[in-house]
């Protein structure tokens, strides 16, 4: 008999097409009155549209959030809510803009509201990694997790194909982790399964015709799941190797976690037997790394390191760190694999499932 517990976390979620039209009776039914809108530079433009279109509710736009939610950012966010004495916030965007309305809410308790607009999945999570002198720290609370999240599907149509592609199996990746972390359930497991399947679907006919709506309410729903999976268990070394890129080498977020997937599908497979089941029904495949590795390099995604800007001595180097504080992982790490599995990916080259 299975034993495992499941924690639910509370949050109210709207889905659908159009869906923004919500928002002002959202804001309503929160009891609150003055909304600041946030978004990054290059979603100001949308986030003045929300606005207006919620007239007097919105108090002001802030349009500075930027990636890995740096505190002077948060500082001057700050500021502005309480300039105009704002209520709550409306983070529309990603995982920037959305992780910005985490910031706040950890300092003011302001209320928030996601709506997302990539397939990142923070808004399903109490999680927040924040930077200050260059250097992150993440922790989870429930304080930021946003009481309500409005996905309109409408909104993720202008998303690049490529940042689609990218964000999507960033999606995954959370998904994947879940089905073999240490404390995962039989509930996490359905969704993160049903979420890998929605996504690999909705992928190639995003890339084919970035204007389907069908195939964007596809990979919404499954990035929606993907972050409730990424929201309720443990992740492990694929996390691990993205946060140690990421942090020491500047990398862009959801491409090296499409450069690194395949190969910690690899390096886990032997150890992870059930989540192997899963995804190679949710992939329709025997080898769901050789898979994922060609999915991404068929959609015209980047499948090696030294293709985002990674020097070659970085291989070295991020074996080190990720070796020295490690996650727990369902294959212990071992350091010279963890060295290949790096040079595979800083290299391009196809994953190898290894037989431990
Ligand atoms: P992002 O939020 O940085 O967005 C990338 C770019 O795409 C931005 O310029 C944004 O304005 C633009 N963009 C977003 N949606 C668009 C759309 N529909 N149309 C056109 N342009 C659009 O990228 P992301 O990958 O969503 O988020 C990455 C950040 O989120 C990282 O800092 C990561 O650490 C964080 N994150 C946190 C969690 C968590 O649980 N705390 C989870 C996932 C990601």
């Amino acid at each position: 008999m299975r034993r495992f517990v499941y924690s639910g976390l509370p949050s109210r979620v709207i889905f659908g097409s159009g869906t923004r039209a919500q928002l002002a009776a959202e804001i309503d039914a929160l009891g609150v009155r003055r909304a600041l809108i946030l978004a990054t530079p290059q979603q100001r433009d949308d986030a003045e549209r929300v606005a207006s279109e919620i007239g007097a509710r919105a108090v002001g736009v802030f349009s500075g959030a930027v990636m890995h939610t740096p505190v002077e950012v948060t500082s001057r966010a700050l500021a502005m809510a309480a300039e105009v004495a704002a209520d709550v916030t409306v983070a529309l965007g990603g995982g920037s803009t959305i992780g910005l309305g985490k910031a706040l809410a950890l300092r003011t308790d302001l209320p928030q509201i996601a709506v997302p607009t990539t397939y990142a999945g923070s808004e399903m999570t109490p999680i927040i990694g924040e930077t200050k002198d260059g250097s992150k720290t993440t922790q989870r609370t429930l304080k930021v997790l946003p009481e309500v999240v409005i996905y309109d599907v409408d909104l993720t149509l202008s998303l690049p194909v490529k940042l689609s592609v990218t964000s999507g199996i960033n999606a995954i990746a959370h998904a994947v982790e879940a089905l073999y972390a240490q404390d995962r359930n039989p509930i996490i497991s359905l969704m993160a399964e049903d979420a890998t399947a929605a996504l690999v679907r909705a992928l190639p006919r995003i890339a084919a015709n970035p204007s389907d709506r069908d195939a964007r309410a596809d990979a919404l729903y499954g990035a929606w799941l993907c972050g409730v999976s990424l929201g309720s268990v443990g992740m492990a070394l694929h996390h691990k190797l993205c946060h140690t890129l990421g942090g020491a080498f500047d990398l862009p977020h959801a491409e090296t976690h499409t450069v690194i997937l395949p190969h910690v599908i690899a390096y886990n497979a032997s150890a992870a037997p059930d989540a192997l089941a899963s995804l190679r029904r949710a992939l329709n495949t025997d080898n769901p790394s050789l898979a994922v590795h060609g999915l991404a390099k068929s959609l015209g995604a980047p499948t090696a390191l030294r293709e985002l800007g990674m020097s070659a001595a970085g291989v070295d180097t991020a074996t080190d760190l990720a070796l020295a504080t490690p996650y727990w992982n369902p294959r212990p790490l071992d350091k010279s694999a963890i060295r290949d599995l790096l040079q595979r990916a800083y290299d391009g080259s196809p994953p190898v499932t290894s037989p431990n």
